[in-house]
Formats: C-alpha cells, structure tokens, sequence
C-alpha cells in the first residue's frame, strides 16, 4: 500500500511516500480502507519531536481517520461499513475506563501518534474504536470529527461547563478546534470572542463569532476589557500555550475559568499567583474527550448544526504541502489527505 513515513524527526521534507506493507490484523482489530485522514497540529508536534511518542521509526502519522471496514477479527460490521474511527486507545479496565472518562486512562494511546495512522491507504484499529455511520455529508468530512470535536465538547461542555449568557474568548478562531469551538459556543448561546492572524480569517471568523480581533497586531486583554465594559470574559479556551497564557488570564473576569488542552506554541506559563486568587479564578485542565463526547457532538454533525470546516484536500503523495500549509497557518479550517 501507499503510505506516508517519516524514518528521523525534522521538517516537512522527512515525510515520504512509498510503498509499504498493508498492516495485518490480530484478534479484535479491523482493516480499514481509508477514505481521508485530517492533519493535526500533534501531526506537526511529533515529526519535529516536540513531543515525544514510544512509535518505532519509521512511524505513519494521522490521528483523524474514516474509512471503510475492510476486513476484521471478532467485530461484527459488515464489510464495506463506512466507519469513523475514535482516536484513542484505552485499556477498558481501569477505574477510568470502566467509569466512561476514558480519556483519563491512563494507558491511553493515540492512533497515528503511539500507533501507526492513516497517512495511508490501510490502517488497523481495534474493532471497539469504530463508530458506524450513515453519511448525511460526504463521507471525507467526517475525518474532521473524530479530534477536534471530541476535544472541545469535552472541553466546553463537560470540563467547562459553558452555559447560555456567558462570554468566551477562543484563540485561533481559524484554527480546527477553533472553528468548532466558536460554533458550539454559539450554540450554547454564549457570546463569543475569537482571534485570528489576518484580514481574509478575520471575514470568515465573523460568520462564527460575534467579536474577531487579530491576535498579532491586536492588543487582546485590552479589546476583551473594552468590548466588555472593563469587566473581562468568563472563559478564555487556550490551546495556544506559552505565546497566549499570560493574555489568556488577564482576559478573564473576576471568577473567570481558563480551559486548557494544548500548547503549539510551547508549555511553559506564567501566572500572577497574586491575580490568580484575588480574581477567584479557576484554570482547567482537559485532553482530548471520551466516545460519548464524540457521539454527542456527532449528533450535531448529522442535525446540520455543526458541519465541519475543511480548507482543503490534498492528495496523500502531497502531505508534505499539507503540512507547510498548516505549520504557515494559511488554513482555515480542517487539511484533509487523500489517499
Ligand atoms: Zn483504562
């Protein structure tokens, strides 16, 4: 099969394609045929390797993968069964596991970052991660999913508990979490600030938030402050890390909440332990989400409510440019592969 590998960690030219062995499947795995795989900023992350991963080299990249059931070992979906896969893989047996927070697992490991993905025309999953779907969009959409809205409906809804009348700064509003983000805020009935790095991002980010600012010429703790009567937001979500941190708490009103899931930018933080208790506030930690999350935020999928956001697709043989694409911050939106 067709695959992309990378055998050292470094730029966007370490990634190959060629020719590869199809995986073979133990006893409670499925082959599945892969219709398109998303890129992540993790993808970017661990090709550098920012962060670490116990992969071999070579490693096959692609944490968001659908497909087609293929073939299987002990699962019971008919052959050719369009599936979405959840990215995480959980021991089932843990307190956390058994409890349905399985994302705290702490044997969990990610498909296409611990494991090989879909940067491929093949991948093997466990039957147990396949969640079967009855397309509503084009099947290729769906690969937007499985990341992006299990970690923010996790994260808002489950972790932040973000309700109806409040305020939100979101960072990186074009980003693929962002553009879910801004959206499900929206939804909840919260009113939403977001940020993003250009005039073109900033008409699109208009049409999911009510306030866009831009977060490299703007001085963004002092817009939030003025838009809200000097008072601040209730939650600011940071996934950007050491460049935002900082900004992040000083955007927050007296008993504000900062969500946090990732940092691209770096995971060093500062923080004014002085403000942090005057101001009674509360910083969240979260990582990626569980099955009934995905579900849940599928099910808003499938309604129309919450349709993803693909910038662009490209063929797999082409993820060098994907990746160019995505570590420039030129999208908007979700990076599809092809293969
Ligand atoms: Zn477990």
């Amino acid at each position: 099969m067709k695959a992309v590998v990378y055998y050292e960690h470094g730029e966007a030219d370490r990634l190959i394609y060629e020719e590869r062995d199809k995986p073979t499947i133990g006893e409670g795995e499925a082959l599945i045929k892969v219709e398109a795989c998303a890129l992540n900023r993790l993808d970017i992350l661990a090709r550098r390797g920012v962060v670490k991963t116990t992969a071999t080299l070579p490693h096959i990249l692609g944490v968001d993968i659908v497909g087609y059931v293929e073939e299987q070992k002990g699962g019971n979906l008919p052959i050719g069964t369009p599936v979405l896969v959840y990215s995480a893989i959980t021991c089932g047996r843990c307190p956390a596991c058994l409890s349905g927070r399985e994302n705290r697992c702490q044997s969990l490991k990610m498909i296409g970052f611990h494991t090989d993905g879909g940067y491929a025309e093949y991948v093997n999953v466990p039957v147990r991660n396949l969640i079967p779907l009855n397309p509503k969009i084009p099947l290729e959409e769906y690969a937007a999913v499985p990341v992006d809205y299990t970690t923010v409906w996790h994260a808002l809804i489950e972790r932040g508990g973000l309700k109806v009348g409040e305020s939100i700064l979101i960072w990186a509003g074009g980003s693929g979490a962002g553009t879910v983000a801004t959206r499900l805020a929206k939804l909840v009935g919260a009113t939403v600030f977001t940020t993003v790095g250009s005039a073109e991002k900033a008409e699109k980010a208009k049409r999911f938030a009510d306030h866009v600012f831009n977060h490299y010429s703007g001085d963004v703790p002092r817009l939030v402050k003025e838009a809200t009567g000097g008072r601040g937001v209730d939650v600011v979500l940071d996934y950007i890390g050491s460049a935002t941190w900082k900004k992040s708490l000083e955007c927050l009103s007296v008993g504000g909440r900062m969500i946090t899931f990732g940092g691209v930018s770096g995971f060093d933080g500062d923080v004014d332990i002085r403000a942090f208790y005057t101001k009674h506030l509360t910083i969240i930690g979260t990582f990626f989400g569980t099955r009934l999350d995905l579900l849940k935020s599928l099910e808003l999928v499938e309604r129309g409510l919450l349709r993803p956001v693909i910038d662009s697709i490209y063929p797999l043989k082409d993820a060098r440019s994907a990746h160019i694409k995505m570590e420039e911050s030129r999208h908007f939106g979700k990076i599809l592969l092809k293969p």
